[in-house]
């Protein structure tokens, strides 16, 4: 095996001009984050001027990033950087709740939230969504949940809120959400992997105790790194520092992200903070997308009208075709492939998602104009 390793040392990335995958839409790097990557790619390259503690490193300014400039764009008193959403709602449940005890969550929380608890040794509720076509969240969800963890005598210390859900793209009221779980003095953790970086999110304002983003899913980033923020009275236990190692905070093993990626995050911050300033166009966007594809026969599922560029499309049509087609259900992936596009899970033609998340209206209408002549080509004679 380790004589034949050449193929390892150029290996390319197979992906067309147009990319409507709702996982890797927003991450997709500025400039100024792929010359960081390339400066910043050897290993422990921001540890050069550290004295201890990640957070605190002034060349580069990740101390005014982290400390300055996160907060008050995630409108939350403390943050810190992790490798993603899902570490840092694990070290939130590591550090809040207790073995045993209960975390809330939504019927369409991602499953790294479940892992995250799994891990952390805590049992689930679920705040069940309606049912198809909308597959909505609602507070008295979070209260039926919180009132059935009591009925088995647990103990409910957190509550997590999906926002927006990475299924359907869906953005529940997280405030009535945050509400609903402080009446049972249950702090709320809001996961903002598919909105932080994208579209205005201000815990406060919201309500949330607790919140975490993407780097690499929603802030242009190559990752893997994610924010972690939390108000001042939860801050103190999920950033508790080491009773032996000074400096070093527990739940983050000391330091996260040590490289590249966060200098990534870092040089595409401003451009970052730009793009969510013009998120009502984005959702216009997508609603104008939703709109032409139902009048090529599909159907979107989720909040309507929508209210965020991550869709989910039911394609009763498409499936028909794979039925027949050539290559069967891979006829979809093929097809658009043929025309500049990608994104679209190979195999998949029943239900899909996708994003429309930062593409021309011209980029598109090539989509568009590619599904229409994809089915029009099928038709039967
Ligand atoms: C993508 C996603 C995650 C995982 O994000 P990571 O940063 O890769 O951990 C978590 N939650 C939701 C809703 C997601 O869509």
């Amino acid at each position: 095996m380790l004589d034949n390793l050449e193929k390892f040392c150029n290996l390319k990335r197979d992906i067309a001009e147009i990319n409507i995958d709702p996982l890797q839409r927003a991450g997709i790097l500025t400039p100024e984050a792929r010359a960081a990557l390339l400066e910043w790619g050897d290993g422990y390259s921001v540890c050069d001027f550290c004295a201890g503690r990640l957070d605190l490193i002034k060349t580069p300014p990740i101390e005014e990033f982290v400390h300055g400039v996160l907060p008050e764009f995630l409108g939350t008193d403390e943050v810190r950087v992790t490798h993603g959403a899902r570490e840092g709602k694990f070290a939130a449940m590591h550090a809040l709740c207790e073995k045993g005890d209960f975390v809330v969550m939504d019927g369409n929380a991602h499953y790294t939230t479940v892992l995250a608890a799994e891990r952390a040794g805590l049992k689930i509720e679920y705040a069940s969504s309606s049912k198809e076509p909308d597959y909505a969240i609602s507070a008295e969800g979070y209260i039926q949940a919180i009132e059935r963890a009591y009925e088995q005598k647990g103990n409910v210390s957190l509550a997590v809120l999906t926002y927006p859900d990475g299924n359907y793209g869906n953005l529940p009221d997280a405030r009535a959400i945050a509400d609903a779980a402080h009446d049972y003095s249950v702090p709320l953790l809001l996961n903002g992997a598919y909105a932080i970086g994208r579209m205005p999110v201000n815990a406060r304002d919201l309500g949330a105790d607790i919140i975490v983003g993407s780097g690499h899913k929603s802030m242009a980033a190559s990752g893997p790194v994610g924010v972690l923020g939390a108000t001042e009275e939860y801050a103190k236990a999920i950033f508790r520092l080491s009773s032996t190692k000074k400096n070093k905070e527990v739940e983050l093993l000391g330091c996260t992200v040590r490289g590249a990626p966060l200098l990534t995050l870092m040089a595409s911050f401003p451009a970052v903070v730009e793009r969510v300033r013009h998120w009502p166009e984005e959702v216009e966007k997508a609603r104008w997308f939703s709109a032409e594809m139902e009048k090529l026969g599909m159907s979107q599922q989720g909040e309507r009208p929508h209210n965020h560029d991550l869709m989910f499309f039911l394609a009763e049509n498409l499936y028909q075709i794979s039925l027949t087609a050539k290559k069967g259900r891979y006829f979809l992936y093929r097809d658009l492939k043929e025309r500049g596009i990608c994104g679209i899970k190979p195999g998949l033609t029943r239900q899909f998602k996708l994003s429309t998340y930062g593409l021309a209206r011209e980029e598109l209408e090539k989509v568009l104009q590619a599904f229409g002549e994809i089915i029009e080509s099928h038709r039967p004679a």
